[in-house]
């Protein structure tokens, strides 16, 4: 942006203050979303620079113990995860998938998706991601919330990667309410079957590399579905990846 943007922005701040989303601090004119403070501490996991981290563990345990439970015969490749940071519900930098969610920010959402897109272009094991594919919500919640949280984060990544987006791919059919209450084998049995692959759209594509995009990881239950829902269409040959923007470290 240039000077005459700069100035935009400035008046533009007198008017109506933006704020850093983590410590509520005013912003300068170059800051955006985060201040300087929040941004040299922000909690990067640096997930995407490893093949094995405690996140893709846990999903990768939920991929073995379906394989184990159906007695599934098949090779799976140990599946890659990675979030762009530790989401910590003490932590101030809980207020940025909490404010795309519930607030309406879709903005930081873009900047934040796009982030975790350019640390993925940058990964020797998420850079050949070719398909981009957010986590539905179910239709009735649609509605309510009037966007997909998950969609804004996947439409920022897939223009950072270059990565095709879809979003008709993975429906879900199941509603499974607020999960607050239940506990974490409950959830899992809760969210297993909500997510359908559509094989009529899936013949449309010939992915190499998918990502499952998210908001927040928390058990994993949820990327979990979408994994197996897309797994029953693609061969073990296609990579299925989970990324997401959070990665629960207390709940
Ligand atoms: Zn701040």
């Amino acid at each position: 942006m240039g000077v005459l943007g700069d100035y935009l922005k400035g008046l533009a701040d007198m008017v109506l203050p933006r704020e850093c989303m983590v410590c509520g601090r005013k912003l300068g004119i170059r800051e955006n979303h985060l201040c300087i403070y929040c941004m040299a501490d922000f909690p990067f996991t640096f997930y995407w620079q490893t093949e094995r981290n405690p996140m893709a563990d846990r999903l990768n345990a939920m991929i073995t113990e379906e394989m184990e439970r159906t007695d599934a015969i098949r090779f799976e490749p140990y599946a890659y995860a990675a979030a762009l940071f530790f989401y910590n519900s003490e932590a101030g930098y809980r207020h940025i998938p909490h404010a795309l969610k519930y607030r309406g920010n879709i903005a930081s959402g873009q900047y934040f998706g796009r982030l975790l897109g350019e640390k993925a272009a940058s990964s020797p094991f998420l850079k050949d991601i070719d398909l981009v594919v957010p986590t539905p919500l179910h239709w009735t919640r649609l509605l309510k919330r009037g966007y997909n949280q998950a969609e804004i984060i996947a439409s920022a990544f897939s223009e950072a990667t270059g990565a095709e987006l879809c979003t008709k791919l993975l429906n879900r059919k199941k509603r499974t309410g607020t999960q607050t209450v239940l506990d974490n084998e409950a959830k899992r049995d809760n969210v297993r079957n909500a997510f359908m692959a559509d094989e009529k759209v899936a013949k449309r594509y010939s992915p190499t590399h998918i990502a499952v995009i998210d908001d927040v990881f928390t058990t994993g239950a949820t990327s979990h579905a979408c994994y197996r829902a897309l797994r029953a269409l693609f061969g073990t040959e296609v990579r299925i990846s989970v990324l997401t923007l959070g990665y629960v470290t207390s709940s």
